[in-house]
């Protein structure tokens, strides 16, 4: 049965600021950094959004981000194309998979790194994916580290009217994503077809949707891929596709105060993150079993 609502045709909310990811090539691998922007800080819990990709990886190329530290917030890692192998210092080795969701609460401190595993990097592979950071609440900024993986066909989903929609974390349109967070959020992966419409309720306060592929049209606008969309709090949202377009709709509720972002460290507080970059320094923060580099401190 369908959960998506009705076409909504009084929708004329619009557009609060349209922000242009910054772009690194990292030799051949392209990611976009939508958040933290100039434009925008956060959108809701979400401090941090980043696409990788699509990269064709060659026989022989692969990812490989070795071990680093991470605090004070959750990394939300989702796949289009591709796999990722990750492990942490809490023993945990997962592979990822398109549809499929890593959740990892960093909390008090963990240390995890994500490779292109062996038999895939010898084969060369396609690879395109999203990582976001979630800041967690002051209340919970110093919780017990945790990774939680969660297999599509626990995630919710419905296709209705030439919208496939998958609700990743969160609550939206009535249902709710098994992934548990600690604040009221959403984060839904939208595959539409050239014209589908998909309305957006004005149910969470802070709004955001980024088109990975394709082009939509707001309120009379068009708007190319590679952009994140925040809405005006309040408006009802009415998203139509001029291609077939994929797009991510993100955000929740507010978060309980500014956090300083350095390096892979999110904190409410300066001194928490400068006692952060001191305990990677001095090998605090733990091993990761099965892989024995690190990346330094930055200067
Ligand atoms: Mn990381």
């Amino acid at each position: 049965m369908s959960w998506l609502p009705p076409a909504d045709p009084g929708a004329s909310g619009g557009i609060l600021i349209v922000v242009e990811p910054s772009s690194k090539d990292l030799g051949g691998f392209r990611v976009r950094r939508a958040l933290p922007s100039v434009q925008r800080r956060m959108v809701g819990p979400f401090v941090f959004l980043d696409h990788m990709g699509p990269v064709i990886w060659q026989p022989g190329q692969g990812l490989d981000v070795r071990p680093h530290p991470h605090i004070g917030l959750a990394t939300l890692t989702y796949l289009t194309e591709g796999s990722i192998f990750h492990r942490d210092s809490l023993g945990t080795e997962q592979a990822i998979l398109p549809g499929e969701v890593n959740w990892m609460t960093a909390g008090r401190g963990i240390a995890h790194s994500e490779r292109t595993e062996a038999g895939l990097r010898a084969e060369g592979h396609a690879l395109e994916g999203i990582q976001s950071w979630l800041a967690l609440p002051r209340a919970h900024e110093e919780t017990e580290p945790g990774f939680a993986h969660h297999a599509t066909a626990d995630l919710p989903s419905v296709a209705d009217r030439g919208v496939s929609l998958r609700l990743v974390v969160g609550s939206l349109y009535g249902q709710t994503s098994p992934v548990a967070t600690f604040s009221e959020t959403f984060y839904a992966d939208a595959t539409m077809a050239a014209g589908a419409s998909l309305p957006l309720p004005p149910d969470h306060p802070e709004r955001a949707a980024y088109v990975l592929d394709g082009a939509i049209e707001i309120a009379g606008e068009r708007f190319e891929a590679h952009r994140l969309l925040v809405f005006r709090p309040g408006d009802a949202i009415t998203l139509t596709a001029l291609a077939d377009t994929r797009v991510l709709l993100l955000g929740g509720e507010p978060m309980d105060g500014p956090r300083h972002l350095w390096w892979n460290f999110v904190s409410s507080s300066q001194d928490r993150i400068d006692a952060a970059k001191a305990d990677w320094q001095a090998g605090r923060f733990g091993t990761v079993a099965g892989d024995d580099e690190f990346i330094p401190l930055p200067p």
